[in-house]
């Protein structure tokens, strides 16, 4: 391997670093012998044997960040590390909300660039980044022309976590010194949105609805048959623009990345900028009234129908089987 060293962002989630944190651990570790994480939060520390189960040996913690958001300390505390312990070949950091606001921040305070909406990561002598391009139809190759670090968004879900069986990592105080006048901004309130069943993003089994359900109310229906399998309710982006859903349920280029066991899609039509967020899924099953609908090239179960037909008859034939 001929990466010193690479970096990751290991976001605190909900008892656990993100998925998506654990993915980049998992990349990292295939790039690199030495990789390093770094989290923040009342429970940094606690995050040692998960950071270290999936493959990193330090774990820099920045601490308790108070009320404060993630973007401006931890831009701080990563400048300071790459200024007293020399800059990694890479830094890798989830492409989430927090993710872009770190990455920004670290840009300007190293002045280096970041290279956005990465899927694939390869040595090359050099970290070169894969990033889809026309809705997903492409991919073009990247790669930094000058010193590290280089800073790298990575997608959700672009690579499998998975675990090393490392022991827990070494934690490194990392705290924020110098976090500059933004970061005196504070979260005053914070809402989080109500959710039954598995995230939409961790599901094993994802039902979304779109246009082809005809009317808002009709969305309630996709919900159900997701409640009766324990999956999660995805939706396309027409369905969001159009109110109907709220955008956090949206799968797509511009919404989540998707890779449950079984996708099903009720009236979807399978624009590329939808399938982009779903083609990785095991096994596509599709419902849609029009033969030719693109989706059904992807699908590997399809049924020409109507939604307003099929979906009361499978959740009929779910009750009766539960
Ligand atoms: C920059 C950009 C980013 C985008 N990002 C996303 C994204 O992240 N996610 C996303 O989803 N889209 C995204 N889009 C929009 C995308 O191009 C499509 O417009 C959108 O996915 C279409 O949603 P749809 O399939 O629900 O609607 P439509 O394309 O209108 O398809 C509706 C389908 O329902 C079928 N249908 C109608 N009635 C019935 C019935 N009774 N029973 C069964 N089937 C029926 C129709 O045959 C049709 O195939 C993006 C577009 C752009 C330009």
């Amino acid at each position: 391997m001929a990466l010193t060293s690479i970096w990751v962002v290991a976001e605190p989630g909900e008892g656990s670093l993100t998925s998506t944190s654990l993915e980049l651990l998992s990349a990292a570790r295939s790039l690199s012998d030495d990789v390093s994480a770094l989290t923040w939060g009342e429970a940094g520390a606690s995050h040692a044997a998960q950071a270290g189960e999936f493959g990193a040996a330090t774990l820099f913690d920045v601490g308790s960040i108070g009320s404060a958001l993630p973007g401006a300390p931890v831009a701080a505390a990563l400048a300071a590390l790459v200024g007293e312990r020399g800059a990694p070949d890479a830094i890798l950091i989830p492409s989430s909300y927090d993710g872009r606001d770190v990455a920004a921040r670290l840009s300007a305070r190293l002045d280096r660039p970041v290279l956005t909406n990465v899927t694939g990561l390869r040595d090359e002598g050099g970290v070169v980044t894969e990033h889809p391009v026309f809705g997903g139809t492409q991919t073009v190759s990247a790669r930094f022309s000058s010193t590290g670090p280089g800073i790298v968004l990575v997608r959700a879900k672009s690579f499998a976590a998975e675990p090393a069986g490392g022991g827990p990592a070494a934690v490194v105080a990392a705290p924020a010194r110098d976090v500059g006048p933004s970061g005196s901004a504070v979260i005053v309130a914070s809402h989080v949105e109500a959710r039954t069943g598995p995230k939409l993003e961790d599901a094993a089994i994802v039902v979304s609805g779109g246009r082809g359900l005809g009317e808002a109310a009709r969305y309630a229906l996709v919900e159900e048959v997701a409640a009766l399998l324990h999956g999660a309710a995805g939706a396309s982006r027409a369905i969001v623009d159009a109110g109907w859903v709220p955008y956090s349920h949206q799968v797509g280029q511009t919404g989540k990345t998707v890779k449950p066991t079984v996708y099903l899609a009720f009236g979807i039509s399978g624009a590329t900028q939808h399938m982009v967020g779903m083609k990785g899924s095991k096994n596509i099953v599709a419902v849609n009234k029009d033969p030719e609908a693109p989706i059904f090239q992807i699908a590997d179960l399809g049924i020409v129908g109507d939604v307003q037909k099929v979906l009361p008859a499978l959740i009929e034939a779910l009750k009766a089987r539960a």
